[in-house]
């Protein structure tokens, strides 16, 4: 089975020209041209990654990500951001989008862009089904479940995949650097602020206080650390 992807761009030379370039890779490709219409599609049909404009007619990309997430679906986002933007790459983050990209892109970073998110996505079936518990938090590592006082707690995929590995490595101090190579894919410190914004808001999500965190601790100057 093809891995299915949402296109989700309104620039009709560029839907082509991305989409004919993903097809030619192997995957399937769905288009919409809208906010609205991406919107409806990604909560209807089952993909495997959504590829995200954020300036859209209708509903932005930035609501599109938002909505998709607080309908609790995971499916891998990749926002694309229009040079200069930083502010909808920060808040594409925060709202739950796993990765952007600066237009004008070369269609070899997108491509593997895409193959890092596909790969680590958390709904292909991992090894071991292990619940994980601190304070009223329950984590189902197999079923990508997140729960916070019985509710479900919506996280992305990137999110999922970091707080993981925080869980599996209890007590660790774990430098940026570190999160950024094992959880991302990224080597090197230049986006060391998009593992700051993920923490963020997994406190954001977790915590009882987010603002003074008892389980996802900063060590001043080092890093982050999980403390059962
Ligand atoms: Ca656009």
């Amino acid at each position: 089975m093809p891995d299915n992807i949402l296109l989700v761009e309104d620039e009709e030379a560029l839907r082509m020209t991305v989409g004919d370039r993903l097809r030619k890779e192997g995957y399937a490709v769905d288009y919409a041209d809208n906010g609205d219409e991406g919107l409806t599609k990604a909560c209807q049909l089952p993909f495997d990654l959504i590829l995200l404009d954020v300036m859209l007619p209708g509903r932005s990309g930035l609501e599109v990500c938002e909505a998709v997430r607080q309908a609790g679906l995971i499916t891998p986002i990749l926002m694309l951001t229009a040079l200069g933007r930083t502010a909808d790459k920060v808040a594409g983050l925060r709202i739950g989008a796993d990765d952007y990209l600066t237009k004008p892109f070369a269609m070899q970073e997108l491509v593997a862009r895409v193959e890092a998110l596909l790969r680590r996505a958390p709904n292909r079936p991992s090894a071991a089904g292990v619940t994980h518990q601190f304070g009223s938090v329950s984590v189902d590592v197999r079923g990508t479940v997140a729960t916070r006082d019985g509710a479900r707690v919506a996280l992305s995929a990137r999110e999922f995949q970091l707080l993981r590995y925080f869980l599996e490595r209890p007590g660790a101090t774990l430098s940026r650097e570190e999160l950024l190579t094992q959880v991302w894919g990224y080597s090197g410190k230049m986006f060391t602020r998009t593992v700051d914004v993920h923490v963020a808001s997994l406190r954001q999500k977790l915590e009882t206080e987010p603002k003074h965190p008892r389980f996802l601790l900063t060590i001043q100057g080092l890093g982050y650390k999980f403390q059962p």
